[in-house]
């Protein structure tokens, strides 16, 4: 063997011994008592704060305009000393937030999807990796209880062609072993595909676990559901990105009785919180992120509100962000959750917000609050909601082939007008599919206010 595939066996030889070493505690840590979760997070904090005070001229900035040391960031309640940092501010100048001690090519680098023209290139260092790959396992245990075993199964996953599993995934495979008995198989449908081409990919490959964005996959299987096509029912559908509608979970779980679980996570943080078995909340990895909930004030909301999330990553030197404000709206969880996890929780991603409609009255909401309670909400197939000003907007139907359409056209531009104002102006189209965008994802709501 050459020197160089000598060097390249014993660095993945070291990075897979590392990832054992942290799965480790993996089984016993989202049930620690808090104040060793706490423990840890501190500790954690502490080291990246340092790091960022040291290495970027950005962060060293920041805390000397604010007049602090980084000694004074001790633990996650101490982050609110510190300015949010808007996701704006990255997208303009990544290499802000790139550590000068940071090399290049040594670690991975993710591109997030790029909806709404917010790309942002998120460089990710190897031992960080490390650290969330091993962190696979609390979600895997969750997914194993509707699977029924925790390796070895089925797996598919309909998205779109620059995911970022996918990059990750060859990240992987380059650095660490993942022993064949413990891998799974996959495959992947292209989330721009045709319904019928992805049904017939699923109905091919047969998976045990289908994954995708929740839009997509409840627009698929609820296309399926209208036009009577036959499909391939796997034992669990995870989704993560963009919402689910509730009638399209409600048909998946109640009519097909598949179970679907939900993850959070974004290319800056990758999982920052994952659904366990109950589904009432996402559990937040508080050993890899710092989090909290605001008001577009700045200022803490209760549990059980609405608010922008906060987040801080603890554990990659690559890119480093703290308190930076990711976009997404959330609610914050009450109290502890009856499956014994301590991870704290959020109850529901509300969204992203650039996703959600401004209202006349300044409140942001989403397609799916808007025709809850419509009478005729059971014959919509897949619809689109698309703002172009506070009182006009279009909103694209696909229709069942029970209801007269005019009927429905009519009694769904004066249900939204209801809720939005009396003087919006509401175009109703027909169509026969609606497509997704070219990020792959499919976007029930397109504002070009937020
Ligand atoms: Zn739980």
């Amino acid at each position: 063997m050459n020197p160089d595939g000598t060097l390249h066996m014993a660095r993945r030889l070291f990075w897979s011994a590392f990832t054992g070493w942290q799965a480790f505690r993996e089984p016993s840590l989202p049930y620690w008592p808090p104040e060793r979760l706490a423990a840890l997070q501190s500790r954690r904090l502490r080291r990246i704060v340092h790091y960022a005070y040291d290495t970027f001229p950005y962060y060293r900035d920041l805390f000397d305009r604010e007049h602090l040391r980084p000694e004074q960031i001790r633990c996650a309640d101490d982050l609110r000393k510190l300015p949010i940092v808007e996701a704006d501010a990255l997208c303009h100048a990544p290499d802000s937030f790139v550590s000068q001690r940071y090399r290049a090519g040594s670690g991975a680098m993710l591109m997030s999807s790029g909806v709404s023209g917010n790309s942002k290139l998120v460089h990710w260092d190897t031992a960080a990796l490390c650290r969330i790959l091993a962190s696979k396992h609390r979600y895997r245990e969750v997914l194993a209880r509707f699977v029924g075993k925790t390796f070895g199964y089925r797996e598919m996953s309909v998205s779109n062609p620059e995911n970022v599993a996918i990059a990750l995934r060859a990240f992987y495979e380059a650095n660490t072993w993942v022993p064949r008995s413990v891998d799974y198989e996959r495959s992947r449908a292209l989330s721009t595909s045709s319904f019928d081409e992805i049904l017939e990919q699923i109905d091919a490959y047969r998976p045990d676990h289908l994954g995708g964005y929740g839009a997509t996959l409840g627009a698929l299987y609820r296309y399926a559901h209208e036009h009577g096509t036959p499909f391939y029912r796997p034992l669990l559908i995870t989704y993560g990105a963009s919402n689910l509608p509730e009638q399209d979970r409600v048909l998946l779980e109640e009519r097909y009785n598949i179970p679907v679980v939900s993850s959070y996570q974004a290319s800056e943080f990758l999982r920052i919180a994952y659904q366990c078995e109950l589904r009432q909340s996402f559990h937040v990895c508080i050993d890899q992120v710092a989090f909290r909930v605001v008001d577009d004030d700045g200022v803490d909301v209760r549990p059980g509100e609405q608010g922008r999330i906060i987040l801080t990553n603890l554990v990659n030197h690559g890119t480093v962000l703290l308190n930076y404000a990711l976009g997404d709206l959330v609610i914050l969880g009450e109290g502890p959750c009856a499956c014994g996890r301590t991870l704290p929780t959020i109850r529901a991603i509300v969204g992203r917000a650039f996703d959600l409609l401004v209202l006349p009255g300044g409140q942001r909401t989403h397609m799916d609050g808007l025709i809850k309670g419509f009478a005729y909400r059971r014959h919509l197939v897949q619809w689109q909601m698309e703002q172009y000003t506070l009182y006009r907007y279009t909103v694209r139907v696909v229709p069942d082939s029970q209801v007269d359409w005019d009927t429905l056209a009519t009694a769904l531009a004066l249900h939204l007008r209801q809720m939005i104002h009396p003087e919006a102006v509401i175009a109703i189209e027909r169509l026969e599919y609606i497509p997704v965008g070219r990020s792959g994802k499919f976007k029930a709501c397109i504002s070009h206010l937020s």
